[in-house]
């Protein structure tokens, strides 16, 4: 690999620093990259492809580009400075390890993944720098409170419920306050007027990741991958949260779900760390205290930020969190296994145009609400299908912006009810027709995603299988022909595995065994988790059967 360009007339031999991009694309609030900045050194941002770095090995089309975008970003902000990016492919360490002896590297700073599938690959890398002494500063900034201080406050293991881990993130304190931004005159950029050619940017298709479908080059949505489209989103993100507070709310994007409005989420950004959690947190924490004077700040009004670092702390030290029989939290779950049914769900065409709008809006846009991810996770495992979560858990890592290790499988694990949940205390599911006509009331979102069936009367749109051939004529569109027939009967379905879940419960019980699972301490907690429009959550749990009863079905219920 070419030597960097030295420069002739500088006399000073500056000591040189890499900083090593993965997760954490961005420069504000990276504590990392701030220590190295203040070094005043010679610095090279870097980012290498290595098959597997920031979830790559998994991402589709969308979520590659993304990344690529998010690249291209931070490469222009270091060219604003007089720097540039430079990006590698192939073997991790040999690129390192050349790359230190090359550039005479006295420092490696990084920001710290967390999750468990990286500390294999992150304790070969400090390994190497100390063989070839070299420093090595690692920052944790992607969650709001390092992983080993929540364990430590709970006896050195991850807290088994979302209510425990409250009360330890409390008794932790405040996450820490966000760093300052860098100041990049104190450093020395060299760059190679080659450097396109030599460290510059793949494009997604070079990588070897293609379209898998036409609509996502039609760029309906605002998923623009980097930092400056954080930035822009958390602004728009807030006046929005003003809002909110004035009635007295919080991050009111779940709570008042609109499926077809414009998308006002942050989740891919924080998931590549393009804005920092802890910068949203503050932010957030910040304007809420000054629009409510005197009344103090308590964390459960952000509690979907709290979500993520408990899935975050819960996967620290399970390197299966992904998988269902070697994973010591989830339960196993006798689910069946037919790939035709798996390929009609992932490919939107289980004959419920809600479900399929929702698979089709995935793949073609890479996210969907959060109703939406409900909605679809339910019907693939306990609520109609009776598949394993792990299938669901791969599809939606490949086309999900924001999916990442942890929060993606135990999202997965709770609303299959193999986690999180109050073991197989569900018999409620949500329908697949009322369910969509309470969320998509208009049915425009249907019509955006399956055109198809864009005639469809609204009265039929939501189980077109009812209506008159007549109708179907008019509306071009015959079901079992243009459009597919439902591939299950939802009231029979639902009510099956309904009855397989209460053997699972009922062997489980019968072990006599205490399950060493993780479950909601309260109502409140499933709530949180579950929140639906109205007021609690759509919950699917017994006793609760007050929330939103018309969307919800008892597996005993016809369509
Ligand atoms: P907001 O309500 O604005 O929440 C703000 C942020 O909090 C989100 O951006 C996200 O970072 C975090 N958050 C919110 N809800 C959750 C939650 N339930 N669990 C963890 N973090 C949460 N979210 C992901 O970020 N990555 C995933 O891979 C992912 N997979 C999911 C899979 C399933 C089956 C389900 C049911 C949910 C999943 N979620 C995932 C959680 C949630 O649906 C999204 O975070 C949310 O829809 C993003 O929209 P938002 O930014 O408008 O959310
Ligand atoms: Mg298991």
């Amino acid at each position: 690999m070419p030597p960097a360009q030295t420069s002739s007339d500088s006399v000073e031999v500056k000591k040189v620093a890499i900083h090593w991009f993965r997760h954490g694309l961005r420069i504000h609030d990276n504590p990392a990259l701030l220590e190295t900045v203040e070094e005043g050194w010679e610095l090279y941002p870097v980012f290498i492809f290595d098959g597997e770095v920031a979830g790559t090995r998994t991402a589709g089309y969308n979520r590659m580009r993304f990344l690529i975008e998010s690249l291209r970003d931070l490469d222009e902000t270091f060219n604003n400075y007089g720097g540039r990016l430079y990006v590698f492919t192939g073997d991790l360490m040999n690129i390192l390890g050349n790359l230190i002896k090359e550039w005479n590297v006295s420092r490696l700073s990084f920001d710290a993944d967390v999750e468990a599938i990286w500390h294999k690959r992150d304790q070969d890398v400090r390994r190497l720098c100390s063989e070839l002494d070299v420093e090595v500063v690692e920052r944790v900034s992607h969650v709001l409170w390092d992983p080993k201080d929540i364990l430590e406050n709970n006896g050195g293991k991850p807290p088994l419920t979302y209510s425990l881990f409250n009360q330890v993130a409390r008794a932790v304190g405040d996450p820490p306050k966000t760093v300052d931004d860098p100041d990049f005159s104190k450093v020395t950029f060299k760059v190679k007027s080659n450097h396109d050619k030599l460290f510059g940017i793949p494009d997604v298709e070079t990588l070897g990741v293609f379209p898998e479908c036409e609509q996502q080059n039609q760029r309906h949505n605002n998923w623009v991958g980097g930092e400056t489209r954080a930035l822009q989103l958390l602004s728009q993100r807030m006046q929005v949260e003003k809002m909110a507070f004035s009635v007295g709310m919080v991050m009111p994007n779940q709570t008042f779900p609109n499926v077809s409005g414009p998308p006002l989420s942050m989740s891919a950004h924080l998931r590549f760390g393009c804005l920092s959690i802890r910068k949203l947190y503050w932010v957030l924490r910040n304007a809420f205290e000054k629009s409510h004077p005197g009344k103090g700040f308590s964390n459960s009004a952000i509690g979907q930020l709290l979500w993520r670092e408990y899935f975050y702390t819960m996967s620290v030290n399970n390197i299966n969190y992904d998988k269902m029989e070697e994973n010591p939290i989830c339960l196993n779950i006798p689910w069946y296994n037919d790939q035709e049914k798996l390929k009609k769900w992932e490919n939107g065409e289980t004959g419920f145009p809600w479900i399929d709008a929702i698979m089709k809006q995935l793949k073609h846009e890479g996210w969907i609400h959060h109703v939406c991810r409900h909605a679809t996770s339910t019907f693939l495992t306990r609520g109609d299908l009776w598949l394993n979560w792990v299938d669901g858990l791969k599809v939606f890592t490949k086309y999900l912006l924001d999916a990442d290790w942890s929060v993606c499988a135990g999202n997965w694990m709770w609303m299959s009810s193999s986690a999180f949940e109050k073991v197989l205390q569900c018999p409620k599911c949500f329908c697949p027709v009322r369910y969509g006509r309470k969320m998509d009331p208009d049915g425009v979102y249907i019509r955006r995603y399956l055109p198809v069936l864009k005639d469809m009367p609204l009265r039929y749109l939501f189980e077109p299988w009812k209506a008159p051939k007549s109708v179907q004529e008019k509306a071009n569109c015959i079901i079992g022909v243009d459009y597919p027939l439902p591939m299950v009967e939802h009231g029979k379905a639902s009510k099956q595995c309904y009855n397989m879940m209460m053997e699972v419960k009922n062997k489980l019980l019968a072990t006599g065994k205490e399950m060493e699972l993780c479950g909601p301490a309260n109502t409140e907690e499933v709530a949180q988790f579950v929140w639906m429009p109205g007021n609690h959550a759509g919950t699917c749990h017994q006793g609760e059967e007050e929330a939103n009863p018309s969307m919800l079905c008892d597996g005993l219920m016809g369509m």
